[in-house]
Parts: C-alpha cells; structure tokens; sequence
C-alpha cells in the first residue's frame, strides 16, 4: 500500500506534510482527514450542516446507521452542528486510507443530497465557504470572520511570547530537579533488579521537562543545558546504583558504605564486570537517547508550528 500522503493525494485530497493532515473542497464544503498516530485514529470531517433542525435529526439517525454497519472499523461517527465527523480505527500497519476517506466522502455527500446541507465554518457554523487552514497542529474551516479572529489572536500570543525572557538561573534548577528525578527512578528501578528502559527514558526527557517549567521559555542553549544535566545525573545514578550493589556484595566482610564506593574505582576497571556493567547499562543510554530525541524533536516542532497559520485551500 502506498504512504498515507500518495493515497490521499491519490484520491484528490491535497496534503499539509508539517502536520500530517489532508483537505479537500467538494462543492464548497471543507473535508479534512486527521490522523492521530497514539491512537491509530483517521478523522474524516466535512463542515456542514442542514437547513434546519428535523433535517438534522434524520441525519444523525443516518450517519449512526453508516457507523453500526461498520462497526469494526469505525470508532465513532457523529455531527456536532457544524460538522459531520467520522472516525476510523485501525491497527493495519498500512492500512487502506484512500477507501476509508472515499468510503467518507461518498457518504457524507449523500448526506449533502439528501438532508439539503449547506457549506458552514467548522469554528462558528455560520452558513458561508470557509476556506481550509492549518492554525498550529489543528485544521479548520473557517469564515472569514472567524479567520481574522485567529488570526488576531495568535498575533497576541506571538506578541506575548517574544515578551517573555528565559530565566536561566531557573530553568537549570528546574532541570537539575528533573535530572534528579531521573537518576533516583534508575536507582530505584536498577535496585530492584530491573534494567529500566522507563527510567532512561524518563532520564532523558525530565531535565527538558524541568527547565520548560522552570525557565518559563526553552532556548537552544536551555535544550542543549537541560539534556547534559540530565546526562550527568543519570550518570550519577548510575554509579550510585553500582555503588549500593558492591557494597551489598561485601558488606559481609566488614566493609562500610563509603569503603564499598572507593571500591568504585577498581571494580569498573576490572574486564570480569565491565562485560556485565556494560550489558546492564546500554539500555539505560539508549533509552536516554530516545529521551533527548522526543524532547529535540518537541522542541523543533513547537518553532515550526507555534502560532503558525496557513491558508491550504
Ligand atoms: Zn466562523
């Protein structure tokens, strides 16, 4: 099956890459598709609505039907007074989306036909031809009015975005709390027995977390400082963890807490454990890695996308 991009645009939908959604006009109603990986979830929506209230009523009776005779594949499906919605669920690893939508797109038309739709905004429902924008992660159908209203307000955000200022002093603190965070989930977790993917993970991602909440904006420099505090914490975790189990090995010889982290030293440089140090910990820093790269990538994304609006169609 070809990618989620070739079928849409096979089918005639154009396609926004940055977020991943596919639009189409079809006689002046706005159709969207938006797929939400987590959740393995394709959301089909067209903005429009009946003339009037019986006619609304019939619909949802119809579009309920459609939903029950495809009940394996469809989650939900429901109008909302501005537009119709279906959602598709599958855990195919490639599924066939280009059917799911046109399988949407022909029902939904018969809906247009048959309940006498007219083409509305998908924000205020006002009767109009909105066109089709991408507003950050989410896509619209939008009046003119409702466009401009957007607009207006994410100039605000912007405006007050650029106000705030990155405090420094905090935002290390805040990732020096989260680093720490991540270095005792590997102490508890490597003392339980466990290699902790989780905790390498968690590792990875706290010092970012930390200083975003602390530092009240992430820089580059702030990203870059968060992920080595929380390397160098996990690092300590870890050789804190070492720490506590020679010392629970020698401990019956008489040997003291501190005696047994001076042992530290020797005990990495000997080629018997490091084969089985190494082994323990390779999943703690590649959890660590794929930490830091969800946080890399968040932080990449929310610049491209942040208080971003483009016109599709
Ligand atoms: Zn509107």
């Amino acid at each position: 099956m070809a990618s989620y991009q070739k079928q849409l645009e096979s089918i005639g939908f154009g396609y926004d890459t940055l977020t991943a959604k596919g639009y189409h006009k079809i006689n002046g109603v706005c159709f969207t598709v938006d797929f939400h990986p987590n959740t393995k979830d394709y959301i089909v929506s067209a903005a429009c609505r009946p003339a009037d209230e019986t006619a609304a009523a019939s619909m949802r009776q119809a579009i309920q039907q459609f939903a029950a005779e495809r009940k394996k594949v469809i989650k939900n499906a429901a109008f909302d007074g501005k537009q119709i919605m279906i959602i598709w669920h599958t855990n195919d690893i490639n599924p066939d989306i280009a059917k799911y939508v046109m399988d949407s797109v022909n029902f939904i038309s018969y809906c247009i036909a048959q309940f006498r739709c007219v083409p509305c905004c998908s924000s205020c429902g006002k009767e109009s031809y909105p066109d089709i924008y991408v507003i950050e992660n989410n896509i619209a159908a939008l009046c003119e009015n409702c466009f401009y209203n957007t607009q207006s307000q994410l100039a605000g955000n912007m405006y007050r975005e650029n106000q705030v200022v990155t405090n420094y002093p905090l935002g290390v603190l805040g990732a020096v709390l989260g680093g720490l965070g991540g270095a005792v989930l590997w102490v508890i977790t490597s003392l339980l027995g466990k290699i902790s993917i989780v905790a390498g993970l968690f590792a990875g991602m706290f010092g970012y977390l930390g200083f975003k909440k602390f530092g009240k904006k992430v820089t580059l420099t702030g990203l870059i400082v968060s992920l080595a505090v929380s390397f160098v914490f996990l690092l300590a975790g870890m050789y804190f963890a070492i720490g506590v189990d020679l010392f629970n090995a020698v401990k019956e010889y008489g040997f003291t807490f501190s005696e047994a982290f001076e042992l530290i030293p020797v005990y990495l440089t000997d080629p018997d454990a490091t084969g089985e140090i190494i082994y323990n910990h390779i999943f703690g820093f590649l959890s660590y890695i794929a930490g830091a790269g969800i946080c890399i990538a968040g932080y990449y994304n929310d610049k491209k996308v942040k208080n971003r609006m483009i016109k599709l169609m």
